[in-house]
């Protein structure tokens, strides 16, 4: 295992499974598949299931320090990745598109909070958008879907709905969030 510094960690990196909605997997079948590519153990830090629920990967239980994962080539020393269950359809394997729940939004966009909290500096980003990815990994925008999160939990919850539906996560996380906006205008 290699840990670093936190100090390093520029990006919290999204992806998505690659796995068809109409089925179920966990972090322990990630897990399988990815040593069934060679990975020592799954590549991710956290794994989101479709009903919300967050399960753990990569270690991130050190202070300080943080488990190198495997999920954004030539990244990994600088980046924790996040993957939602999905990102697919059966009969359509390789069309990439936003499947995420809003049980897995909500779980998203917590967990987003709570690890800037740690890498205060880490901006976020999808798969595709890391220098030399080609993928469509994970489906939608990830920094203007965080952008527009902030924006919503910044304008006092859903008053800006209207004009910027895609964000979807609860009222009371909006309210959690507002904290953290508060706490990063004043830096
Ligand atoms: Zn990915």
């Amino acid at each position: 295992m290699t840990y670093l510094l936190d100090s390093r960690v520029t990006a919290i990196v999204i992806h998505y499974s690659a796995t068809p909605i109409e089925s179920d997997f966990t972090a322990a079948d990630i897990d399988q598949m990815h040593r069934a590519r060679g990975y020592k153990e799954i590549g991710y830090h956290y794994f989101i299931r479709k009903d919300g629920t967050i399960e753990t990967g990569r270690d991130l239980s050190q202070a300080g320090r943080f488990e190198q994962g495997a999920h954004s080539f030539g990244e990994n020393d600088s980046s924790i990745g996040i993957c939602y269950e999905g990102g697919v359809r059966r009969g359509a394997m390789n069309l990439g598109y936003d499947s995420r729940t809003d049980a897995q939004k909500d779980a998203m966009a917590g967990l987003i909070a709570d690890l800037l909290e740690r890498f205060p500096g880490a901006v976020v980003r999808g798969h595709r958008d890391m220098p030399g990815a080609a993928t469509q990994c994970p489906g939608f925008n990830a920094t203007a879907w965080w952008d527009d999160v902030l924006a919503q939990a910044s304008n006092d919850g859903l008053a800006q709905a209207g004009a910027s539906p895609s964000p979807d996560v609860s009222r009371g996380l909006l309210d959690d969030l507002k904290a953290l906006v508060a706490r990063h205008d004043r830096a």
